[in-house]
C-alpha cells in the first residue's frame, strides 16, 4: 500500500503517466491501422499509418524495409498476410536507422519469420542494445534485435533477381542508411530510394560527446544526396514522402503518383535549409528543438 502511495506520488510529482514515455501520444497517431497497399512493380505498403515497412516480393522470397514501432509488429504481419504473401518467404529484413519507432518491431518479424537481418556497422550496436546514447529517441528503447549481417557503404544485398544497394547517409543517427533499388515498370526503368532520414529531429549538433563528428556527418550526407537520383521516393513516415495524398490518386489507368524524380532533390534542399537554421540555433546556446 505505501509502495502503491509513492507510486502515485511520483507519477503526480512527473507530470502524470505520459512523462514514462514523451512519445506516448505520437505513437498511437503513428500506429493507426493503414490497409496495406501495392506502390509500384513487386513493391508494397504494409506499415502503419505513420510509420512505413515495405515489402519487396520476388519469386525466391521477400524482403521487409523497417520495422515501425514496436506496437506495430502485429499490424505489419497482417498486412502482410492480408496481400496474399507468406511470413515463411520472408528471407531479408533491412532496416533505414535504429531508432525505436522504424526498428521496433524487427526481433518479433525476425522471430516469426526466420528472415536475416542486414544492417550498416555504426547503427549495429544500437540495433543489438535497442538503445541511442542521444537524442529523444535515448528517452524510448527500441527492441533490441540482432544483426545477422554488416552491410558497408555500397554494399548491396541481393534476393531472387532484387538487388538492394546500402548508401551511408549518416547524422540523423551514425548508420543511417538509404538503401537504393531497380525497378521495371513496364518498358522504363526506375529507380527506387527507401531513404533513411536525415532530420535533426532533436539531435544536439554542438557539443555532442557521443556523436563528436555529427555535423560533418551530416554534411557528407547532403552531398552524397545531391549526387542521388531517384524516380520513386519512399521514407520511414509517410508524411516525408506524401503517402496519404499521393494515394489518394492512384487511379487505374492514371499516372502511378509515386513516381516523381522531382521529390528527392526538393525534399533534401529543405532538409539542408532546415538543418542550417537548427544549426545556427544551436551554436546561438538554444537547447535541440523537437
Ligand atoms: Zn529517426
Amino acid at each position: 500500500m505505501k509502495r502503491f502511495a509513492l507510486a502515485i506520488a511520483f507519477t503526480l510529482a512527473c507530470g502524470g503517466a505520459e512523462a514514462a514515455d514523451p512519445f506516448a501520444q505520437t505513437r498511437l497517431e503513428w500506429n493507426r491501422p493503414q490497409k496495406p497497399f501495392h506502390v509500384i512493380g513487386n513493391i508494397y505498403y504494409v506499415g502503419a499509418a505513420g510509420v512505413s515497412a515495405f515489402l519487396i516480393t520476388t519469386p525466391q522470397g521477400h524482403i521487409v524495409t523497417d520495422g515501425a514501432l514496436p506496437e506495430s509488429a502485429a499490424m505489419i504481419e497482417a498486412n502482410i498476410k492480408a496481400l496474399g504473401f507468406k511470413l515463411s518467404d520472408v528471407k531479408i529484413l533491412l532496416n533505414s536507422h535504429a531508432h525505436f519507432d522504424h526498428s521496433g518491431s524487427l526481433a518479433r518479424l525476425k522471430k516469426d519469420t526466420g528472415a536475416k537481418l542486414h544492417a550498416s556497422a555504426a547503427d549495429t550496436p544500437i540495433l543489438e542494445s535497442g538503445h541511442i546514447t542521444f537524442g529523444p529517441a535515448a528517452n524510448a528503447d527500441s527492441v533490441p534485435v540482432k544483426v545477422d549481417h554488416v552491410v558497408a557503404h555500397g554494399g548491396t544485398v541481393s534476393l531472387g533477381g532484387v538487388t538492394l544497394t546500402a548508401h551511408v547517409t549518416s547524422g540523423h543517427t551514425p548508420g543511417c542508411t538509404t538503401w537504393t533499388m531497380n525497378l521495371r515498370d513496364g518498358n522504363a526503368a526506375r529507380k527506387v530510394m527507401f531513404f533513411c532520414s536525415i532530420s535533426v529531429a532533436g539531435n544536439p549538433l554542438v557539443g555532442n560527446k557521443q556523436f563528436p563528428g555529427i555535423v560533418q556527418a551530416y554534411r557528407a550526407s547532403f552531398a552524397r544526396l545531391k549526387t542521388m537520383q531517384a524516380d520513386i521516393f519512399l521514407a520511414p513516415h509517410g508524411a516525408q514522402f506524401g503517402m496519404a495524398e499521393k494515394l489518394a490518386k492512384m487511379k487505374p489507368g492514371a499516372p502511378n503518383p509515386f513516381i516523381d524524380p522531382g521529390e528527392l532533390p526538393r525534399f533534401v534542399a529543405t532538409a539542408e535549409k532546415d538543418f542550417d537554421a537548427e544549426l545556427a540555433r544551436q551554436k546561438a546556446g538554444a537547447p535541440p528543438k523537437i
